[in-house]
């Protein structure tokens, strides 16, 4: 397999799709509604890559670069018209193990059949509380629980694997990590706790908002004992826990309290086709230019394999220096480049 080492000795093994910044729930930690409002001026259609500039770019990527893994993310991916054809393009392309994609779920009733046809194998679906109300409020447009639970029931029925995530924030749904647990636990489904992250500029992160990887161990242990599991492969993100009764396993991301960058192996590629080394990024590398000014495949291989091996990116291990240094850096949002 082709290795293209960073500047940090990381190969690229994992690149993650943005396929539109649109999203039907306006999540407060995430696009909050004041301020993704009725005028916010998501990206029209022109200024998005089309389906064929992806499979391009993906095809490079797994050729030149390494890539075995794509997961597919928005803003709602869903939310992109013809999902499925592009899942279709990409199941397709040589070297490529495993295409994934992160989703609120509402919309899966609608695709779940289809995306498997098309060759998609799983699915993440993003939960972040099981009480109806606190659910509402957290996706800022009062939709029902029940269109997740939906969601997931159609997964099933398709065939996909599912994981759950729940972002877990201090005095607003920590409340919750027991019941969704316990909830999980019965439905068979890997759970993965999430620590709240200060990506983007509009959430209003803060350290105290933060349910440390520590914390909800100590909690879940309390209640329901575990006991670490090895990873499934290097670089893996989330750390893995099997209860110790077999009755199934969970995963929490440890971004800010325990950070991974040392085996980060993800690039992500914007909506609008730019080329992010790191969640925490302030720029891109503007993709959809070159590869709409240019046939020769080479020459654009030739550019990611130069950003790939310049990059040295590690945020998240530095996120106290940075936070000192750069008090004004600015970071692009998790709607517009994907989780
Ligand atoms: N709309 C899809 C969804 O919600 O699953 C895919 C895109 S969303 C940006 C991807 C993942 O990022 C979701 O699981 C979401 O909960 C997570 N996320 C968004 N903002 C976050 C933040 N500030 N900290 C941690 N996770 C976040
Ligand atoms: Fe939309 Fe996902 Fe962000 Fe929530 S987390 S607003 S569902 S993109
Ligand atoms: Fe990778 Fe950047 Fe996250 Fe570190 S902070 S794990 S380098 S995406």
């Amino acid at each position: 397999m082709v290795s293209i080492l960073d500047k940090r000795n990381r190969p690229l093994r994992d690149l993650r799709i943005s396929v539109t910044d649109r999203c039907n729930f306006r999540c407060t930690y995430c696009m909050p509604a004041e301020i993704f409002g009725p005028d916010y001026p998501f990206l029209n259609k022109e200024e998005l890559l089309s389906f064929e500039e992806i499979e391009r770019l993906a095809k490079l990527f797994a050729k030149d670069l390494g890539v075995v893994k794509l997961r597919i993310t928005g803003g709602e991916p869903l939310m992109r018209k013809d999902l499925p054809i592009l899942i279709e393009k990409l199941a397709k392309i040589p070297g490529i193990e495993d295409i994934a994609m992160t989703t609120n779920g509402t919309l899966l009733p609608i695709y779940a059949d289809k995306l498997k046809k098309a060759g998609l194998q799983r699915v993440t679906i993003s939960l972040d509380s099981l009480d109806p109300e606190r659910f509402k409020r957290m996706n800022g447009r009062q939709i029902s629980i029940q269109k997740v639970f939906d969601g997931i029931e159609a997964a099933k029925k398709a065939g996909l694997a599912i994981k759950v995530n729940m972002v877990v924030q201090k005095g607003v749904n920590e409340q919750d990590i027991l019941p969704m647990a316990s909830y999980f636990k019965e439905a068979g489904l890997i759970l993965r706790f999430i620590e709240f992250m200060d990506v983007g500029n509009t959430n209003k992160w803060n350290l105290e908002h933060v349910v440390t990887k520590k914390e909800i161990i100590e909690l879940i242990h309390s209640e329901y004992p575990i006991k670490p599991e090895a990873p499934h492969y290097a670089g893996e993100v989330a750390n893995r826990f099997f209860y110790e009764d077999g009755s199934g396993e969970i995963g929490i991301i440890s971004s800010v309290s325990d950070a991974f960058c040392g085996s980060c192996n993800r690039a992500r590629l914007s909506a609008r086709g730019e080329l992010f080394t790191c969640l925490f990024a302030s720029s891109g590398f503007d993709l959809k230019q070159m590869i709409r000014a240019t046939e020769d495949d080479q020459e654009i291989t030739k550019l990611l394999k130069e950003v790939w091996s310049n990059r040295h990116d590690q945020y998240s291990a530095e996120r106290e220096q940075q936070k000192a240094n750069k008090s004004n850096h600015k970071k692009v949002e998790m709607s517009y480049i994907g989780g």
